[in-house]
């Protein structure tokens, strides 16, 4: 298959002479499924450079990535075994257009919600895991997400598992009003319930994590790690400005901003993140 197509150059007026077509078509067409452009430096690159890891080759810029491709290159080579799947998502305020988006989006995206939930091993250290996927209705966490965060920590209470959670969410999923919002204070009950266990609790906050998963289990981990440059906050940076009504710095709600303040413990590449996780389990009492 060609990569580039070439408009013709010349017209043909006379056929024993070529004249230059000065028409703008003459510019040479790619095709936008063989590239992507990243935002951070604004190259091109091969997608098939980017790898599944989807990291910018020239300068690191992190894409968005599925909830798969980061089981892929997270956890040990068929080691994950899915959990709590076939929990119906349901419409409880008859929002419209809702049921018709949750099937499309399942669809779309291979996904039954906007969290992935299992156990798996890390170099051979057994987790629960759960992953966020920003696919899914921007990872919005309505009462399945909800439902099935909560039953990974008790089942990892029940089997004495750490929990790694990769978070990215856009808040609490607005077609489930008050519903999406009590998930909030049913998830954090959970991690309590899982740390008196004495148990272990990793987050990694992946781009974007924001409104109630921020509020809430993000932030709730004994170690919070962050990939680069991930925005990480509660309300849109126009909200809180039109609020305070003082201009807020350019890196505001930046992982690199959250770790001068606290909020984030270290900021690991998305190479890194894996052998990072198993060091802190390990640290942690986590046992082969
Ligand atoms: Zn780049």
């Amino acid at each position: 298959m060609p990569l580039f197509s070439k408009k013709e150059k010349y017209i043909r007026i006379n056929p024993n002479r070529s004249v230059r077509n000065e028409l703008p078509q003459a510019k040479p067409e790619v095709p936008d499924e063989l590239f992507d452009k990243c935002p951070a430096c604004k190259k091109m690159i091969y997608r098939s450079d980017l790898g599944l890891a989807k990291t910018c080759p020239g300068c690191g810029y992190n894409f968005r990535i599925t909830a798969h491709d980061r089981l892929a290159i997270t956890v040990d080579k068929d080691s994950f075994q899915e959990l709590f799947t076939g929990i119906e998502t349901t419409n409880p305020l008859n929002f419209p257009g809702y049921d018709e988006k949750i099937k499309t989006t399942k669809a779309k995206t291979g996904l039954d919600e906007a969290v992935l939930t299992g156990i798996a091993t890390i170099e051979g250290y057994p987790l629960a895991l759960g992953i966020m996927d920003p696919h899914f209705i921007m990872a919005s966490m309505g009462t399945v997400v909800g439902e099935k965060i909560t039953r990974l920590f008790e089942y990892a209470i029940e089997k004495d598992l750490p929990v790694v959670i990769f978070t990215a969410s856009g808040g609490a999923r607005m077609q489930e009003g008050i519903m999406s919002l009590m998930q909030m204070a049913k998830i954090s009950a959970a991690v309590k319930r899982h740390s008196i266990a004495g148990l272990f609790y990793l987050t990694v906050l992946t781009d974007p994590t924001t409104g109630g998963v921020t509020a809430s289990f993000a932030m709730e981990g004994d170690v919070i790690l962050a990939e680069p440059q991930t925005l990480i906050g509660f309300a849109g940076r126009r909200v809180i400005e039109n609020t305070v009504r003082e201009t807020l710095p350019d890196d505001f709600q930046k992982a690199e901003f959250l770790q001068d303040h606290g909020f984030v413990d270290a900021i690991v590449a998305r190479q890194e993140l894996r052998p990072t996780i198993a060091r802190l389990i390990r640290m942690h009492g986590g046992v082969k």
